[in-house]
């Protein structure tokens, strides 16, 4: 059998990888590319025919693993994508959102309707977790929880090629410990290979604590300076935890409660698609939902931005408050708006959350730039800017070296490692090749591999 890695090779976004066997084509994801360096590969053909590929296999409903599922299904595939079914459901909005930055920008050219979206869905095919699936008498899957976002799976798949059966385990993204909301990462018996992701590289974050510390500190601060304290937010899990988070802290009497507004309506609609999986939370949020049957992701305080009107409302309520929106990187959405009002003001305080990936306005804030472009207007930045990676929806390397080691039968004798910047990806490789006496392959794009 064959691999070949059409994205998210030495780069964060992308993700595709083709697999043929001696009888089947077939994909572990189709992401889109989301840095501005690699970008203007959605735009390319796909190096493969789609029409010749028999299935998908959809990790999960971040946008740089499904966002070109409907550029596929334009250009000839029509087999059945398999993926659990809160990833079918949070993957139809995320696909939506991004026909709708390809509308909105007149930079970039669209490489599919929302028709395009229509049709892809009818390709979706639900299968639930730990249930163990036969696609053809050939190729058989299961589905254990990533714990990275709602709906996330790894995935454990057999192989049968003359009469031998490889195991393959796709990771797709890895969740960070002690998520609050999705289940703790589940730990797989044994694979021949894994495809692992290396988003952190060798680093290590700080501590949940940590993190809730950092967060109240922000908040009294900017009761203190009664300003404006700007969190950018992905759609998806970052924006649920942090309104969890926010939620737990208020009502604790951690801090004195004061509004805060959700300014995006990906992140609202993304919301509505949580409430409706809470048999797939983590124990502990469970049991809040059960007792108090009351809805997690609200307090009085808060506010969800559902109308665009509305945005403007909550601008003028007065300081203190808290703006959450999107996009979490600062490139596009709602926040830049925000940022744009808030980032020359002294007494406001801007709060770094999520993975910023390199040439990214966010990324250039974390790194401490003090004059920055927001549309054709340059911004001065003197309000605070800070950053943690507590609340990372990633696995740090001590967690991911750790699943590693629990797969024992058998041990792995091949790990790619991909969904990293080049470095991260090369050091990681590096690390648990000396550590576990395991070959690790970092690919290059374009390539392929004999398995
Ligand atoms: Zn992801």
């Amino acid at each position: 059998m064959k691999v070949s890695f059409c994205g998210a090779c030495r780069e964060v976004t992308g993700s595709c990888i083709l697999i043929e066997t001696e009888s089947e084509k077939f994909l572990v994801d189709c992401g889109l590319f989301q840095d501005d360096r690699s970008k203007m590969k959605n735009a390319y053909r796909f190096p493969f025919d789609p029409l010749e590929i028999d299935f998908v296999l959809l990790t999960h409903a971040h946008t740089d693993h499904c966002g070109r599922l409907p550029k596929l299904v334009k250009d000839g595939f029509c087999g059945n994508i398999y993926a659990t079914p809160a990833t079918i459901d949070l993957a139809e909005q995320m696909m939506l959102d991004s026909a709708k930055v390809f509308l909105s920008n007149e930079d970039i050219n669209p490489i599919y309707f929302s028709s395009d979206i229509e049709a892809t869905m009818n390709f979706f095919s639900p299968v639930s977790y730990g249930q163990e699936y036969s696609i053809n008498k050939n190729i058989r899957i299961r589905l254990c929880d990533a714990g990275h976002i709602l709906g996330s799976a790894i995935f454990e798949v057999w192989v049968k090629e003359k009469g031998k059966e490889t195991k393959l385990v796709f990771t797709g993204d890895l969740g960070n410990a002690n998520a609050p909301i999705v289940k703790d990462t589940e730990f797989i018996d044994g694979a021949d290979y894994v495809f692992i992701e290396s988003t952190y590289g060798l680093e290590k974050h700080e501590t949940r604590e940590i993190g809730r510390k950092k967060l109240r500190e922000e908040i009294l601060e900017t009761i203190k300076e009664k300003g404006v304290l700007v969190i950018p937010v992905f759609a998806l899990e970052r924006t649920q935890e942090m309104i969890f988070e926010l939620r737990n802290l208020f009502e604790s009497g951690g801090v004195r409660k004061i509004p805060v507004f959700l300014d995006s309506p990906l992140a609202v609609r993304v919301t509505d698609i949580y409430k409706k999986y809470t048999n797939l939370f983590d124990d502990d949020i469970k049991r809040i939902v059960k007792h108090k049957k009351d809805d997690v992701f609200n307090f009085d305080s808060f506010k969800m931005v559902r109308k665009k009107g509305d945005s403007i409302k909550f601008q003028r309520v007065q300081n203190p408050k808290i703006i959450m929106a999107g996009s979490g990187m600062c490139n596009g959405g709602r926040v830049l708006e925000h940022l744009k009002n808030n980032l020359p003001i002294r007494n406001n305080r801007l709060f770094i959350i999520s993975f910023q990936v390199e040439g990214s306005l966010g990324r250039s804030l974390a790194e401490g730039e003090k004059n920055i472009i927001i549309g054709e207007k340059k911004v001065k930045v003197r309000s605070s800017v800070n950053t943690t990676r507590a609340f990372s929806s990633h696995a740090d390397f001590p967690k991911i070296s750790d699943w590693l080691s629990k797969i024992k039968n058998p041990h792995p004798c091949n790990v790619f490692v991909i969904h990293g910047e080049e470095e991260n990806s090369i050091n990681m490789a590096n690390k648990l090749k000396e550590s576990y006496k395991i070959n690790t392959i970092v690919p290059e794009y374009g390539k392929y591999y004999e398995l």
